[in-house]
């Protein structure tokens, strides 16, 4: 599309559909997270949020009625991400589909015998290349609460899109050279490998030890941290927190409450 049809219909959807100030307020409320940035950055979420809501098509499963405060409460937390990138990082899917709850997939997998072993699998939220992004609305309900132990469905399934932007999943993102793209491989794999260690010890960690699963989705899970619980994941991480500060281009430990 034209640049300047883009923003004639952009700026007709912000003047025509913005998100009412009562549900904005309500869901800044419930999501307190959502305000760690300057007042300027607040309502610019809001914008970008309304026209999220615009470009995406959101679907209940199994009858499931997504209602307006549903839907602004996912936008508003994946808008989170990309506040400062920009809005064409999601624009490779359309569909959102939210389920009443977690959805259980069936899974197998083959061990080194060739025994195929079938389990079940719990799913809070699927990301897929090429969409659609899959969430369970009483984990998004919840974000406000489990923001205190950094959890965060949305921004979860949300940073899977952006690391899934180059066509892999890989927790790493489209960067813009081979000296960021260098640099990135060292220090996540560096704290990868560190907090595997100290999974495997047994020790307490900030981040969900399922992050040890694999390299995307520990990028995915110091994502969630790095936007809910930025203090304490900088405490613990200081060098992924500067490494995701630079890819976001934010810096919500400098907003957020002690
Ligand atoms: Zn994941």
């Amino acid at each position: 599309m034209r640049a300047w049809l883009q923003r004639w219909r952009e700026t007709r959807t912000l003047e025509r559909r913005a998100i009412p100030e009562p549900l904005w307020q309500l869901t800044l409320a419930r999501f307190h997270f959502l305000s760690y940035r300057s007042t300027g950055d607040v309502a610019r979420l809001r914008d970008m949020a309304t026209l999220f809501l615009a470009r995406k098509e959101f679907t209940g499963a199994h009858g499931l009625v997504v209602g307006d405060e549903m839907a602004v409460a996912i936008a508003a937390q994946a808008c989170v991400p990309i506040l400062e990138l920009g809005l064409a990082w999601y624009d490779g899917f359309v569909g959102i589909v939210v389920h009443a709850d977690a959805v259980v997939a069936q899974r197998e997998f083959t061990d080194e015998a060739g025994v195929v072993h079938e389990y079940q699998e719990e799913l809070s939220g699927e990301a897929m290349h090429g969409g659609p992004v899959m969430l369970s609305w009483v984990d998004v309900d919840e974000a406000g609460e489990s923001a205190e132990v950094g959890y965060n469905v949305v921004i979860h399934e949300f940073a899977h899109v952006l690391d899934m932007s180059d066509g892999q999943a890989d927790g790493v993102p489209p960067l813009p050279d081979r000296t960021a793209h260098g640099a990135w491989l060292q220090v996540l794999s560096g704290e990868f490998d560190a907090f595997c260690e100290r999974v495997d010890a047994g020790q307490d960690t900030l981040l969900d030890p399922y992050a040890a699963e694999a390299p995307e989705e520990f990028f995915a899970v110091a994502a969630e941290a790095f936007f809910v619980a930025p203090l304490g994941f900088r405490g613990e991480h200081p060098h992924l927190y500067a490494l995701l500060q630079g890819f976001f281009q934010q810096d919500p430990a400098a907003h957020a409450p002690p």
